[in-house]
């Protein structure tokens, strides 16, 4: 059995004429004799909807609820969708993550895949030519409902792909494939037609999120290929592959973007042995996420930490930080939730210096002050102002000629990252 997996985000089961194009792709994948598992998101908009619903009649939602309302999204879409398929005579049904069963973890609002039920997938494919399965949800092993995260009907499909051994998993979306930024930021973004797993990976969790990283990691896991193209024309997308040596060698390889950041300063605290781990702790205890961390030089025994977590996590973490103020000897706590994470991304930086001067010779051409830096070998990361975003994107894709293809070096020998 030829089984192929398609995935259509938001925008593309938005209305009906939209669904209509998604039916589409799912007939001439029938056409070319495959069985096709359709992975759906809820329609646009609805996921947003149902949580500010939730955030209406409560100030703090239970997780486990929470899930339960927002997997409705998703049920909507795959009843609608069967409905289309089966006025056409095709042989559909709908299917929810707890019906498959997809098992995951109890981490509500992201829970991580341990099993899916592939033989059963396997019999209701020799019944059905479709299956319609909602993506973004599972259950946990006590039957409660559970969501992936944010964009994580990318990784029930990867997923069901990697347990079906199905030949490919599409990715449908609103672009037409990977590009080297957010083409809706930046008109030069030039549209890719290989990107490594570890890049796209890297992209993914500096914050493109054409793709959630959770589906990202499992194509790569299970080396499940991916093609990353739009709903609403048919010209070939962007494939996930192995890195090998007919892909371009560029230096740097893509521009993200991470407006999901606040920032939070505490000033004058002790330096001394476990005061990192006093602040850290707790906060990892929450659950709350703590990307870039920034810590001053000592002065007279005290210094200044620096650091970002996600905005929904800033009030949370600003209460913890307020039961541990006197411990840490903080003499101020200051926040700001309107910044935003540009980094600069290319396996290619692991051999080659200079790299990040560029990047900030091109930001003070355009006056764009950093707040924070932090690097590793394949990335470059500099926290800005929100409102310059956009401008911080389109200047870094200048500066190391993106929508050029092969890129330039870029090197500037003798200075180091
Ligand atoms: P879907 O609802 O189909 O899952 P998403 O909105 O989650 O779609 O992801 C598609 C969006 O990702 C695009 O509309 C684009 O704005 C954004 N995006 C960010 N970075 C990139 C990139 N490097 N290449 C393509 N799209 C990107
Ligand atoms: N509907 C969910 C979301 O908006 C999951 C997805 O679309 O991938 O995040
Ligand atoms: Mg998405």
């Amino acid at each position: 059995m030829r089984i192929k997996v398609q995935k259509f985000g938001g925008t593309s089961v938005a209305d009906l004429q939209c669904m209509q194009q998604v039916l589409n792709k799912v007939r001439a994948a029938l056409d070319d004799g495959y069985k096709v598992l359709v992975v759906l998101s809820a329609m646009a908009g609805q996921t947003d909807y149902l949580l500010s619903l939730a955030n209406r009649w409560s100030s703090t939602p239970d997780p486990a609820e929470l899930d339960s309302m927002v997997t409705t999204g998703e049920q909507v879409s795959v009843a609608l969708f069967s409905m289309l398929l089966q006025d056409q005579g095709i042989k559909a049904r709908s299917l929810l993550g707890f019906q498959i069963p997809m098992r995951t973890d109890s981490n509500f609002g992201r829970a991580r895949i341990l099993d899916i039920d592939s033989p059963r997938l396997q019999a209701m494919l020799e019944q059905y030519d479709v299956l319609a399965i909602a993506g973004f949800q599972g259950c946990d092993c006590e039957d409660r409902l559970t969501t992936l995260g944010r964009g994580g009907s990318d990784t029930s499909a990867v997923a069901m792909a990697a347990a079906t051994n199905a030949e490919v998993c599409e990715i449908y979306t609103d672009v037409d494939g990977v590009y080297t930024t957010d083409p809706n930021v930046c008109s030069q973004a030039r549209k890719l037609d290989k990107i490594a797993y570890d890049e796209m990976l890297e992209m993914a969790s500096m914050g493109a999120k054409v793709l959630q990283i959770r589906s990202v990691e499992f194509a790569k896991k299970f080396n499940v290929p991916v093609h990353v193209r739009s709903t609403f024309t048919d010209v070939p997308g962007t494939l996930l592959v192995q890195e090998d040596n007919s892909m371009e060698s560029a230096l740097v390889s893509g521009i993200a973007y991470d407006k999901d950041q606040a920032l939070i300063t505490l000033a004058n605290v002790y330096d001394e042995p476990g005061i990192s781990a006093t602040i850290f702790e707790p906060l990892a205890i929450a659950g709350v996420v703590v990307d870039m961390i920034v810590q001053n030089p000592s002065r007279e025994g005290r210094t200044d930490m620096t650091f970002t977590v996600p905005k929904g996590d800033l009030e949370q973490t600003l209460q913890i930080i307020d039961n541990i103020k006197d411990q840490i000897g903080a003499k101020a706590v200051f926040h700001n939730p309107k910044v935003s994470k540009v980094s600069v991304i290319g396996m290619g930086m692991r051999n080659h210096s200079g790299i990040a001067s560029i990047a900030f010779k091109a930001l003070r051409m355009e006056n764009i002050n950093i707040m924070l830096i932090s690097t590793s070998e394949i990335k470059i990361s500099c926290l800005v102002d929100e409102k310059y975003t956009e401008l911080t994107v389109r200047t870094l894709h200048e500066a190391f000629g993106l929508d050029q293809k092969p890129q330039p070096a870029c090197e500037e020998p003798g200075q180091s990252q």
